[in-house]
């Protein structure tokens, strides 16, 4: 994945962009599955002024793409009773704020405990589509669109995740509308185009892709073309992300902090930029 040279160049791109001192971390990453050798580095966080929680709180009455609830608890102790509280949870993976691992659409992708810890933090750029998805409810972020970002505040970074803002992220409390589905039981949002996300792959070097909608898709997609193409190349995905309006687009860094659970194809996240 990596040609001679690759690593110093993006520890380079890295460095001038002042996300981090010591950015061996995220260039290693990108080396090892070339090299095979992960060479340890210590990165040092930028400073930063504000913290948004780009997270929504998950509950059983989230819009979820299966329609069922996305989590079921069950108190099993009680405090007055027990001494303590303690809920048994029941969840669906990919339901509420949640990451996509490589495995969700591959057949030997990495599952959540092989993504590398230093693949889960990292630069974060938003594109806001949300005047175009106000027309279209089924909008897909396009090649244009990432062109009129880079015109606008230079080429994407290296080993940054690209977010779609859609403004769908206010729906959210109103199932109907957030699912858009219509009565011949058709989801209706936006979603990443799958030329958009090839090109991504081929022409930058992009770790992960983020949306605020229920799927990388769109809604009526039924190929789910961008899931197929993205998450195979061994990419992560994230959905339902909140709070994107609060976030430049771009100079914030995300960090993306989930449950290292052995074999998931995903799983519930809590996400939290640095600006
Ligand atoms: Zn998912």
């Amino acid at each position: 994945m990596c040609v001679p040279g690759c690593e110093e160049a993006v520890r380079h791109a890295l460095t001038r962009r002042g996300f981090f001192r010591g950015t061996g971390a995220i260039a290693a990453g990108f080396a090892a599955s070339a090299a095979g050798a992960a060479a340890p580095a210590l990165a040092q966080p930028a400073t930063f002024r504000t913290i948004v929680d780009l997270t929504h709180t998950m509950s059983a009455d989230f819009p979820t793409y299966f329609g069922v609830a996305g989590i079921e608890m069950q108190k099993q102790f009680d405090f007055k009773k027990d001494g303590f509280n303690l809920y048994w949870w029941r969840i669906v993976e990919h339901a509420g704020t949640h990451l996509d691992a490589p495995i969700h659409f591959s057949e030997n992708g990495a599952t959540i405990e092989q993504i590398d810890a230093t693949n889960l933090v990292l630069p974060l750029a938003v594109i806001d589509v949300t005047a175009k998805a106000a027309q279209d409810p089924d909008y897909l972020v396009s090649r244009q669109d990432i062109a009129d970002w880079e015109d606008k505040n230079g080429r994407l970074g290296d080993g940054c995740c690209v977010a779609m803002h859609s403004g769908w992220a206010r729906f959210v409390s109103d199932p109907a509308k957030f699912t858009g589905k219509d009565a011949a039981g058709t989801f209706h949002f936006p979603g990443f185009g799958p030329e958009a996300a090839e090109w991504l792959m081929r022409e930058r070097r992009v770790l992960g892709i983020a949306v605020d909608t229920l799927s990388l898709d769109n809604g009526p997609s039924k190929d789910f073309k961008t899931h197929y193409l993205w998450l195979p190349s061994g990419r992560w995905g994230l959905e339902n992300v909140a709070n994107l309006d609060r976030i430049p687009a771009v100079g914030a860094t995300l960090v993306v902090g989930l449950a290292k659970v052995k074999g998931a194809t995903g799983g519930p996240a809590r996400l939290i930029a640095l600006i």
